[in-house]
């Protein structure tokens, strides 16, 4: 556990966003990123406060990188995706956090990140979020 995790939102974010939860791995947590704007976007984040991947024991790290895999081909399946994008920056909030985002090429900002514009935010309702958070959860169950 890295010092600076006073006030760290990530250290929060699986009690904070409970209606946002899909599973909780051994080495990280999955939660449905609110806006999706882009259908599936994912946040998986480390479950202790660590800022670079060359922080994590080789271990923890290849376990983290597997379930990355895991999700990703489930989301690739579930939502039809052209591309995975894989975003690691933590400039915000430097916690461990991947953006794991289905791309289609018929989506407005394609082929450039998801950042490269502004965009309106889509949220769900209540029951959205949880239909989509349970189609996930189940997608991984029967891997
Ligand atoms: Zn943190």
């Amino acid at each position: 556990m890295n010092d600076d995790s006073t006030g760290c939102p990530m250290c929060r974010r699986w009690d904070d966003d409970a209606d946002l939860r899909i599973v909780e791995f051994a080495y990280s947590y999955l939660i449905l990123h609110r806006d999706q704007f882009f259908p599936g976007y994912c946040l998986l984040f480390a479950k202790t406060h660590e800022t670079e991947l060359f922080h994590l024991d080789q271990a923890v790290r290849q376990g983290m990188v597997e379930e990355i895999t895991q999700v990703t081909a489930v989301l690739s399946r579930l939502f039809r995706a052209d591309k995975i994008n894989y975003e690691l920056l933590g400039n915000m909030v430097p916690h461990i956090h991947w953006h794991l985002v289905p791309r289609l090429t018929t989506d407005p900002l394609w082929p450039r990140p998801i950042w490269a514009e502004p965009h309106q935010e889509l949220l769900l309702t209540p029951e959205g979020y949880r239909e989509r958070c349970t189609l996930i959860r189940q997608g991984l169950e029967t891997l």
